[in-house]
Formats: C-alpha cells, sequence, structure tokens
C-alpha cells in the first residue's frame, strides 16, 4: 500500500471487474469501496461511474475524495479481486524514450550527459496498449525479443500547454505503474530510412499494462526519489531508483507540453532503469510472470499470453 508522507487521508484510485463491468473504487487500506456511492455520501455524485472523470476538476475531485475517505460505509465494499487497469482509458500515452543514464549505458551509450541527449516521446494506443493485472499482456506476433521496462507513470489532473519546468508538477494528479512492453527485434528497421520503427517494436496490443491503483500525486513527496523493481519469474532484474532519469518528469511535462496541449487523463511513461532483458539477451516467453513495483504505488503483476483474438 502506498506510504502516508503528509496530513492528508491516505486513499488511491482503482478500477476492478465485477459481473457488470468495470467499477472505479477508492482503495483505502482495509480494501475496496465503489467511488460513485462513497462520493454520494459527501453530497457529490461522480460525473459517471469511471477514474477517469475525475481528472476532468482533479481539484475538486481531490478535495472530495479527502472527504470520502474518511466516511466510507461497509455497505458500498467491491470484493472483485480483478484489478482492470486504474483508468479506462487514458487520453493519450506518451513514453520518454531512453531516460535513464544506466540504462543507456547497458544498450551501449557510453559518457550519455543531459547535454549530449535530447528527450523524445513516443506514443502507445490507449484503448488497445492498456491492461490491467493477470493474464493480460500478449506477446506480440513475430517477436522473438520481447522486453520489459518498468516506468513510473504520472496522470495529468489539469490541462497543460507550453508549462514551465517551476510550474510543471502542479499538472500532476497521480501517479502509477506501467510496463512499457517492447518488441526489440521489431523496434530495429535497418532496411528504412528511419533505422527505427516505434509503432511495431512499442505500440503493439496489450503492451502497456498499468495499476494496481492511482495514488494522488499529493502523497508521493518526491517522483525523483523511488524505488522501482521489476522481476520476471521472481527473479529480480531491474532494481533502481527514479533519481537516475536523465530528464525529470517536470522537464517531460514541460517539453510534451510545448508540442501538444496535455489534457486531463493523459498519461506519462518516464522512461525505464536499467536491468532489461536486451543487454543480456534474455527475453519473456509465454507463461512468464512480470512483477514491477514502485515505492509509495504498489505492485502491478502480469502474465504473458499468447495472441488471442478473443
Ligand atoms: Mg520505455
Amino acid at each position: 500500500m502506498p506510504r502516508q508522507n503528509n496530513s492528508t487521508p491516505l486513499w488511491s484510485l482503482a478500477t476492478v471487474a465485477t459481473k457488470t463491468g468495470p467499477v472505479a473504487c477508492i482503495e483505502v487500506d482495509d480494501g475496496l469501496y465503489d467511488l460513485q456511492a462513497s462520493l454520494r455520501r459527501v453530497g457529490e455524485g461522480a460525473a459517471d461511474n469511471s477514474v477517469l472523470a475525475l481528472f476532468d476538476n482533479w481539484e475538486l475531485s481531490h478535495e472530495l475524495l479527502n472527504k470520502a475517505s474518511v466516511t466510507l460505509d461497509q455497505q458500498d465494499r467491491v470484493d472483485s479481486e480483478i484489478r482492470l487497469a486504474p483508468l479506462l482509458y487514458p487520453g493519450k500515452i506518451l513514453c520518454a524514450g531512453a531516460n535513464y543514464f544506466r540504462h543507456l549505458a547497458e544498450m551501449g551509450v557510453e559518457g550519455a550527459t543531459k547535454k549530449n541527449q535530447r528527450l523524445f516521446f513516443f506514443m502507445k494506443p490507449p484503448r488497445n496498449a492498456v491492461v490491467g493485472e493477470g493474464s493480460t499482456v500478449q506477446m506480440p506476433l513475430d517477436t522473438q525479443m520481447f522486453d520489459w521496462e518498468i516506468e513510473l507513470t504520472a496522470v495529468i489532473g489539469k490541462r497543460a500547454r507550453a508549462v514551465s519546468v517551476s510550474d510543471a508538477l502542479n499538472y500532476v494528479g497521480g501517479y502509477t505503474v506501467a510496463i512499457d512492453f517492447s518488441a526489440r527485434d521489431l523496434n530495429r528497421a535497418p532496411e528504412t530510412f528511419y533505422k527505427l520503427d516505434w509503432v511495431a517494436g512499442k505500440a503493439q496490443d496489450t503492451c502497456c499494462p498499468m495499476g494496481p491503483r492511482i495514488v494522488p500525486a499529493s502523497h508521493i513527496a518526491d517522483p525523483q526519489n523511488l524505488h522501482l523493481r521489476l522481476s520476471v519469474n521472481g527473479a529480480i532484474k531491474q532494481d533502481d531508483t527514479t533519481g537516475d532519469m536523465i530528464f525529470s518528469l517536470a522537464e517531460q511535462i514541460a517539453t510534451a507540453s510545448r508540442i501538444m496541449t496535455l489534457d486531463p487523463g493523459d498519461i506519462i511513461l518516464t522512461g525505464t532503469p536499467a536491468g532489461v532483458g536486451v543487454p543480456r539477451k534474455e527475453f519473456l516467453k509465454i507463461g512468464d510472470v512480470v512483477d514491477a513495483e514502485i515505492e509509495g504505488i504498489g505492485k502491478l503483476s502480469v502474465t504473458i499470453q499468447p495472441v488471442s483474438d478473443t
């Protein structure tokens, strides 16, 4: 569970599967509560039964969620164990590429400095790439080099356009964990003019699992000081800190918001630390279990499946 690091009530947001469809939840230490019902107890109904709607006016939502989290009623408990992605669905998914010093070094880039690197983004398709925990991630067709990347993920809580670095974190509503699953062989395209194919390598169906919850930004004291750890079948592969990022989240938001408007409910994957499979020639296979955990947020666990059209 998230740690308590300030005086605001400790709660987070999740979406779970039930017999009647996805249910948005407020989560506290003792479990999950129906979001809409819990907000009604403090006099407000969510616009609809979704976490996404909360980000349209995050400042107000945050205040209401603080109130709701201390007036929860056992009648509103939700017992589902199946966590979908907490946000169904993000508006857009921006992903920072090659953004940790030690990850660049393991990929063969020597002497990377902030000055000689340029922050860049690629995108994943929200509806098809975002999945929750469990048997959700499908190995892309035609890859022999399917790899993992744990990433601290920010949810935008306020419309941002050309914002300054110093102001940028005020546009973050919350944080979650995502895995930027990557088909390394399909990402390389030496026979093309551009040499890289970001769509084939990174934008495949189910290759952006998110979860287990969204922790409000108010509960994360410093996004540049969080421990991240990813394991495959229990063996730790990535074990590092967000302090190794080349471009901070604030710099990423400032840069991205000069390219395009960041809307509430958009997400930014902030890059991955060292420990991916490709330098060691280790890749995923069907049945592998990938656990991705970030301090203060929690653990997202997925199992790799074959492609299925159901
Ligand atoms: Mg990545």
